[in-house]
């Protein structure tokens, strides 16, 4: 099997399956119980309990696709793309790289899930992947 290795391997999984869906990882307040992503390695926001307060919460990458800008020009990803702001069914706004098989299909309102996308290699020769959230009816 292909080898994936996560380019910023702080944010998400890289589950072994490929058809299976990365999970973010946010952290969560042991006092409070507020979830942050990325994790916090500061105090908690809410609470101002201490950073030995957080420990790892793995969310499922499901939400609702909130706003969202294409962007034309600029660094980052081959351009036109699009990011947005997702509402996690965990609880949490993320904002994100969106990843749909057309720019035409995003829509406010709409159910969007994490996937992975490979974005190059490493030295080793494995493929880099990054989180990336698609509408629901992209598969
Ligand atoms: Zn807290």
């Amino acid at each position: 099997m292909e080898a994936r290795v996560a380019r910023y391997p702080e944010l998400h999984t890289v589950p072994e399956n490929p058809s299976a869906r990365p999970e973010l990882r946010a952290s969560r307040c042991r006092e409070c119980g507020h979830l942050s992503f990325p994790a916090r390695r500061f105090g908690c926001p809410a609470c101002g309990a201490p950073p030995d307060s957080a420990e790892e919460a793995r969310l499922a990458g499901d939400g609702t696709l909130d706003v969202f800008t294409v962007v034309h020009r600029g660094p980052g990803p081959d351009t036109p793309y699009a990011v947005g702001r997702v509402q996690l069914e965990a609880g949490i706004e993320v904002d994100a790289i969106l990843a749909p098989d057309s720019l035409e299909d995003l829509a406010p309102g709409q159910s969007v899930k994490t996937c992975l996308v490979a974005v190059g290699e490493d030295e080793a020769g494995a493929t880099l992947v990054e989180c990336r959230f698609r509408p629901e009816a992209s598969g």
